[in-house]
């Protein structure tokens, strides 16, 4: 029997507790009402247009995978404004309506327990990121102030972030540990600002062992949040405590962020979370199982890692999906039932999928040459080059094998991984590289996903 539209969006409601800062779903999940499902359509209302395009924009992805979740079946979400809503909350809620945002609880309360560094799966794509947030961990403000983290999202930011919040916050003689993430900040400000009480505020930010914060991207565009962010890190920096960053993009890739702030957050070392590679998403699903524990045969956590590459979070809905299944039927997982029960899911990653072939003509492109030539027989210096580049980034991009991607390029297993030692190496030395680098990565993804939309 199906669940009800109270317990379905209760249950909902529970799944996205646990995922979301405190402050976030009490500000922008708990005022949305579910009114009815039908078919396979939920409906969600909330009180103004401000709530509607701010939970489209940010956190209707979440709601449908954790309506997922609970339903056992992919739901769409029709996202309503009723006016009259607002006039319907408690006193209480309406003081957190958006012109006065909720306040934030004691910073320590944002650490989730479950991000450590020993739930975190190392592999060659986080290898680096990984190394550097032990060592600010260990050594706070003494190796690597500030750390800026970087990478697409899903890639495990926020876990690597909170993982060095949870081992300072261990170590209790680190004194105070301030984790929360850029938007909480800001609504933090907003709410200072209102309250007459922006001194409170910055005694907060300001005096605290160790500020990480989340999402810094958040920042791009809002000058008078750059201002105060700007005055935080200095004063935070000077006390010669740590500062840790994670953002979406390069800082200087960031449009809108003051060049001030994008040269701070260069200062101290700037690292990048890539896609993993097929063995290091085999390894989180590994992972994951134990914590879940359920048992899948290898064959199956093969198949799901190879066909889900392009976002982590992506692949641990898709193993919840499945251990929902298995934990609710009893049933065996077989090839069959996993295909059926991941079909939207390997759906979207197809469509998004990162090709050879896309990561070849964007290179081509960037370089000015014919793609015909990147890809022919012939050697000129000139191609070489940005051959061994589109080399490197159909291994880091795709994750797929040598020899297949030897047989896009007509080279063999050796060539292939020849050039991705070169460029892995040269791009730690040559900044302008790592720079071309992060474009055409952005380029090609950019591209997959409109391609993907116009399918
Ligand atoms: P981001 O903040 O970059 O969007 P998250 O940190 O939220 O990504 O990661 C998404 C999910 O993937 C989280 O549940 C996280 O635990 C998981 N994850 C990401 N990277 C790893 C990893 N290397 N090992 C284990 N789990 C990971
Ligand atoms: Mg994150």
């Amino acid at each position: 029997m199906r669940k009800d539209k109270d317990t379905l969006w209760k249950e909902a409601c529970h799944h996205l507790e646990a995922t979301l800062p405190k402050d976030i779903f009490e500000k922008w999940i708990a005022v949305i009402q579910c009114r009815s499902i039908e078919e396979n359509t939920v409906i969600l209302v909330v009180g103004n247009d401000f709530y509607q395009s701010w939970l489209e924009e940010h956190y209707i992805p979440l709601i449908r995978t954790a309506l997922a979740v609970v339903s056992g079946r992919e739901m769409r979400i029709d996202l309503t404004v009723d006016y009259s809503l607002i006039a319907e909350l408690p006193e209480e809620k309406k003081e957190k309506a958006p012109s006065s945002p909720a306040t934030k609880k004691p910073a320590e309360t944002n650490l989730n327990k479950n991000y450590t560094f020993d739930a975190f799966v190392v592999g060659p794509s986080n290898q680096f990121a990984h190394a550097a947030s032990i060592a600010a961990a260990q050594a706070p403000a003494r190796t690597y102030n500030p750390l800026f983290i970087h990478g697409d999202v899903g890639l495990g930011k926020t876990h690597l972030m909170q993982a060095i919040g949870n081992f300072m916050h261990s170590k209790s003689s680190r004194g105070s540990v301030c984790c929360t993430n850029c938007e909480s900040f800001v609504n933090e400000y907003i709410e200072a600002l209102t309250t007459r009480s922006l001194s409170k505020f910055r005694k907060k930010y300001r005096t605290v062992d160790a500020l990480l914060i989340d999402d810094i991207h958040f920042l791009a565009g809002k000058d008078q949040m750059q201002e105060e962010f700007f005055h935080t890190f200095n004063a935070i920096f000077e006390n010669h405590k740590q500062i840790v960053m994670t953002s979406d993009r390069p800082a200087g890739e960031l449009a809108g962020l003051a060049p001030r702030l994008v040269s701070r957050f260069e200062w101290g070392l700037v690292v990048e979370l890539e896609s993993p590679d097929v063995e290091t998403r085999v390894a989180i699903l590994r992972k994951k199982c134990e914590q879940l524990n359920l048992t899948i045969e290898q064959s199956l956590l093969f198949y799901i890692a190879e066909r889900i590459s392009s976002n982590i979070r992506r692949l641990e809905g898709a193993l919840i999906r499945v251990a929902s299944y298995v934990s609710l039927t009893g049933l065996k997982m077989d090839r069959t039932k996993l295909e059926y029960l991941l079909r939207d899911t390997l759906d979207q990653e197809r469509k998004h999928a990162i090709s050879i072939e896309g990561i070849q003509k964007a290179v081509a492109e960037h370089f000015e040459i014919r793609l015909g030539d990147l890809v022919g027989p012939k050697r000129p210096q000139n191609i070489a080059w940005p051959r061994q580049i589109a080399m490197y980034l159909s291994r880091t991009m795709t994750g797929q094998s040598f020899p297949v991607i030897g047989d896009a390029f007509s080279r063999n297993h050796a060539t292939i991984v020849h050039a991705c030692q070169l460029v892995e190496r040269r791009q730690n030395e040559d900044m302008k590289l790592k720079h071309t680098l992060s474009l055409l990565r952005q380029r090609v993804s950019h591209n997959s996903q409109k391609a993907g939309q116009e399918q």
